[in-house]
């Protein structure tokens, strides 16, 4: 049970004089319950790949499949975007209901989901670590960090396997990104596959057991944190994440770790 993504390639206003290739020959495998990381440079292509994830966006060359389904299947287009949850970047500002309770029933009931909405939403609120109280509250009126809980909990809600974020800690203050991480990671023990974009490289190699780098449209790198470490430090040059090279640089000094000898940070900086 994965993402199972072959060749794929998009290519925005095709045909025209604005014609952008997004993302080309993408070949990866999410399993089911694994944490992957998507990193790379703005333009490189990330939310576009995240957009397919879920079938928002459609291959114009190649092919994905979750969990055996097909995107090019009309039929399993409605239970893909079920099974995949897809959390926008700054997504508080999607938030439209007058309370938080409808904020969440929203998606079970569009789904046709079975169970209680109260107890549905009680329970997906308590996972973002919410209590009760929030229920009857305007997600208007909440602070930054608990609007975005809330925009997360809203997707959690239709109980998605998979779970894809892009640049889920964007704008938020270090203690609302401890908070954001932390119900992450709850949210992977209980057995959802995550999937976040991301320009924090310290993240990635932190939570992941797979890191996957696009540059202008292409997989350059994919793999293991470990693997991850070695290629930036064995390769830091040809243009990866740069700034970030840098700031990794200076973290895994910090955390005294070995330096790779052939990153100079008065080059990088
Ligand atoms: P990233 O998320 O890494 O910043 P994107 O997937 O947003 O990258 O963008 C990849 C490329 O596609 C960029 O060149 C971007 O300008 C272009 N692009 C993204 N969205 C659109 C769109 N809706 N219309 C036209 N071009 C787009």
């Amino acid at each position: 049970m994965s993402i199972s993504i072959n060749n794929l390639g998009h290519v925005y206003h095709q045909g025209t004089p604005l014609e952008v290739t997004a993302l080309q020959d993408i070949t990866l495998d999410i399993p089911q319950g694994s944490w992957t990381s998507i990193v790379g440079h703005t333009g490189s292509g990330k939310s576009t790949l995240a957009q397919h994830m879920n079938a928002l966006l459609l291959p114009h060359v190649g092919t994905l499949s979750v969990d055996g389904l097909s995107v090019s299947s009309k039929k399993d287009l409605r239970e893909i975007r079920k099974r995949v949850g897809l959390v926008f970047q700054y997504p508080e500002q999607q938030l439209f209901a007058e309370t938080v309770k409808e904020e969440l029933s929203f998606g079970p009931k569009n789904w046709g989901m079975k169970e209680s909405l109260d107890d549905l939403s009680e329970s997906v609120l308590e996972q973002v670590g919410l209590d009760s109280t929030y229920m009857d509250r305007s997600p208007f009126k909440l602070s930054g960090g608990e609007k975005r809980r809330v925009a997360i909990a809203s997707v959690l809600a239709v109980k998605p396997s998979y779970l894809v974020l892009d640049e889920p800690t964007a704008g938020l203050d270090a203690s609302g990104r401890g908070h954001l991480l932390s119900l992450l990671r709850k949210v992977h023990h209980q057995g959802t596959a995550i999937i976040m974009v991301t320009h924090d490289l310290e993240i990635a190699l932190e939570l992941s057991d797979r890191i996957i780098a696009l540059q202008l449209g292409e997989v350059v790198h994919s793999g293991t944190p470990e693997e991850t470490s070695l290629y930036i430090s064995s390769s830091p040059v040809p243009g990866l994440i740069l700034p970030d090279v840098a700031k990794l640089w200076v973290q895994l000094s910090l955390k005294g770790m070995e330096l790779p000898f052939s990153c100079d940070p008065t080059v990088l900086a």
